[in-house]
């Protein structure tokens, strides 16, 4: 992959693929504001990722932190979050102590492949079946967030709400590109479990970011 998470010990530079102000399009937090990072590297492999181009950190530069939290700051935006690839796969303690210092909400989406790094105001775990998450992260995740591709996911999906604590948002989000076969199933099964809520991609639907 060309450069390693471990070359970079302290945080204090990240591979960005990309960063922007939009609105969260899904789960708990959909239709706020925020500024998102977006990190490269991520060795998980989901067939239906919308996002393998952030796969391999070596494409995309070695950003210093600390300037990507001046453009956070200079945005105006009040919470972060933080994306990939699989963000967990770098040291995250630097640019969340920053952002704490600048009262700027942190939230986290993961697949929790990875150990936990950072204090964060928010956890969203996303587990995916190829590299299923730690206990410890399980432990302490805001929110619960399956994506729905085949029938059988709901079965995972029961795996890990069993896993996560009572307190942890639950969300099933229909597979994009599945979206018209399964979202039919996910209605069905909101219905009779209603812990449960559905997590549309509203930002697809407002072509934004
Ligand atoms: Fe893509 Fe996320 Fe799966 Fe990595 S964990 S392959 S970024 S969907």
């Amino acid at each position: 992959m060309g450069i390693r998470s471990d070359e970079f010990p302290d945080g204090d530079r990240l591979p960005l693929v990309e960063e922007f102000f939009s609105l969260q399009g899904e789960g708990f937090h959909t239709g706020k504001a925020a500024y998102f990072i977006r990190l490269g590297g991520c060795d998980v492999g989901c067939s239906w990722c919308d996002s393998p181009f952030s796969w391999n950190p070596g494409l995309h530069p070695m950003v210093e932190t600390d300037a990507i939290i001046e453009r956070v700051v200079d945005s105006g935006a009040d919470s972060v979050v933080i994306t990939g690839g699989e963000p967990l796969m770098w040291n995250l303690s630097h640019i969340c102590t920053e952002l704490k210092k600048k009262n700027i909400l942190t939230y986290l989406e993961t697949s929790g492949a990875y150990p936990l790094s950072g204090e964060w105001n928010w956890i969203c775990l996303s587990p995916k079946q190829n590299m299923p998450p730690s206990a410890d992260i399980c432990n302490v995740a805001n929110e619960l967030k399956v994506i729905i591709q085949e029938t059988n996911d709901f079965l995972w999906a029961e795996k890990y709400r069993l896993m996560v604590t009572g307190n942890c948002r639950l969300f099933l989000q229909p597979e994009w590109s599945r979206f018209k076969t399964i979202i039919p199933e996910i209605v069905e099964y909101v219905k009779k479990n209603p812990k449960w809520r559905i997590s549309l991609q509203v930002h697809k639907y407002m072509h934004i970011p």
